[in-house]
């Protein structure tokens, strides 16, 4: 398998793919390793990830660089996913006693009732590339923690930073055979749905997320899904700095290049404010340094997958058919590397593909409504229920609206995050399960109640 640097279109290396029998192999070896990782104490099971954590920071511009070089972003946002990844596994390490302990829930003289948290057993991870620590991290950090084994199995075009997880659990003391990496694409994956996990934990898009899970359901085993998004935001008429709110929600728009699962995909601007703001955010875009990766600087880097330039090519022309105005952008950047130029897109409608397909690149539109019912109609015609967005000088204003939208997530005057405290979840099209939170750590374990009778 050639991994490829996006950004040059250079091949870094080649990779062996694992084939059926070897993944057989590591899955034998994951199954006899199971009881006695989930033997060790819980004590034990954290300092292995706390030395992993510490490990993450010592070897920083190392794992950004590599990072880069195959996925395509800004160094500094490497760095960015990094830090970001260290602040949850602090918090899973931190809450993993609270939520994994045992629960004493009745205890009288005659009866105590109490809640074990018992790991699921060897756990299959099939994940993404748009930010592989940081989704990585999501699954088998709380599943390590919680006892199980984990198979994780990186995107193909996130392998490396993959092997470098591997290496780095190692250094950190992991017992041996408790974590392995399965590398490849989609034959990979299909070959450990195949087999016989315990529990299957996926990120990445619809259509695969839900072939996984109509293959799983068979098996009788947990299945979560964490898939795409058409995150609509609304700016209302009341918010006071129209520049600030722009240059924000531009940023939640086009960072990482918009290939983001909670990226903001669609913007629907009250009519009052919509012209300063239109303004506003085309500044902020023309404002960004586009370019190779590595350069100091630059905001917008390369296109992971070369395949996706036909993707915003097609939503362009769509709108363009169908009305929208181009205000910037539009079309593929150079010849070499996968480049799209941040793009906006006004007078579209909701009948575009580009306010209806999940577009993972630099486009976005931007519609006006004449009030918040239109917004909300607006907000709530989609597939997908991952995160939504108010901008509102009015808090109540804002959650009206917000609770009246299927989405796993709400924000008020802020897009685009993901905090490691409070569920990370979609909705419909979105998912199924959470990860992060308690419920995250949990999900990675069976309940069993106990009825203690003396
Ligand atoms: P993808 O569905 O193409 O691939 C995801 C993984 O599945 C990869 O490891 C791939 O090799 C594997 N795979 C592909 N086909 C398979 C099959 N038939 N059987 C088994 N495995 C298979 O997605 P992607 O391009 O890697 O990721 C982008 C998508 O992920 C976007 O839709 C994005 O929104 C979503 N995503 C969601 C979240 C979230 O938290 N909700 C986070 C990151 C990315």
């Amino acid at each position: 398998m050639n991994v490829v640097n996006p950004a040059t279109e250079e091949i870094i290396t080649l990779l062996i793919e694992n084939d059926r029998p070897s993944l057989d192999k590591k899955y034998n070896l994951l199954k006899a390793a199971q009881k006695h990782w989930a033997q060790q104490s819980l004590k034990e099971r954290i300092a292995v990830i706390q030395r992993f954590y510490d490990l993450l920071d010592l070897e920083k511009e190392k794992l950004a660089s590599i990072l880069t070089s195959e996925v395509g972003k800004p160094l500094q946002q490497s760095r960015n996913e990094l830090n970001g990844a260290r602040t949850r596994i602090q918090w899973m390490i931190n809450n993993a006693e609270k939520y994994l302990s045992d629960e004493l829930v009745t205890d009288s003289e005659e009866l105590q009732e109490k809640i074990s948290y018992d790991p699921l057993g060897v756990i299959c991870n099939i994940s993404a590339w748009n930010y592989p620590y940081l989704v990585g991290v999501n699954v088998f950090v709380p599943a390590l923690l919680a006892g199980n084994t984990v198979m994780y199995k990186p995107s193909e075009y996130a392998s490396l930073t993959g092997l470098e997880i591997e290496g780095l659990l190692k250094k950190a003391g992991i017992p041996e055979n408790v974590f392995q990496i399965a590398i490849g694409g989609k034959e990979t994956g299909m070959d450990l749905l195949d087999m016989d996990f315990d529990g299957y934990f996926f990120t990445g898009s619809y259509k695969t997320g839900k072939y996984i899970y109509e293959k799983v359901a068979k098996k009788m085993v947990p299945c979560q899904l964490e898939l795409g998004g058409k995150d609509p935001l609304y700016v209302t008429d009341d918010v006071k700095d129209i520049a600030s709110v722009a240059a924000g929600t531009a940023d939640g728009a086009f960072y990482n290049n918009g290939q983001s699962c909670c990226a903001v995909e669609r913007i629907y601007v009250h009519e009052n404010v919509y012209d300063d703001y239109v303004d506003a955010f085309v500044k902020e875009v023309k404002s960004w340094k586009s370019g190779l990766p590595t350069e100091e600087g630059v905001y917008i880097g390369a296109l992971t997958r070369k395949e996706q330039i036909s993707v915003l090519k097609q939503q362009v022309e769509d709108a363009l058919e169908k009305g929208a105005t181009l205000l910037h952008g539009g079309k593929r950047k150079g010849h070499v590397g996968h480049y799209f130029e941040p793009t906006v897109l006004t007078d579209v409608t909701n009948d575009m593909k580009v306010m209806q397909e999940e577009s993972f690149g630099p486009i976005i539109g931007i519609m006006k409504v004449r009030d918040d019912d239109e917004a909300l109609e607006m907000m709530k015609d989609t597939a997908y229920g991952l995160t939504a967005s108010v901008y509102s000088d009015n808090r109540d204003r804002a959650e009206h609206i917000l609770e009246q939208i299927d989405s796993g997530t709400g924000y008020w005057n802020c897009c685009d995050r993901v905090s490691a405290g409070v569920p990370w979840s979609g909705r419909k099209h979105s998912g199924i399960g959470a990860t992060l939170s308690h419920q995250g750590l949990r999900a990675f374990t069976k309940p069993k109640a106990w009825h203690l009778r003396s």
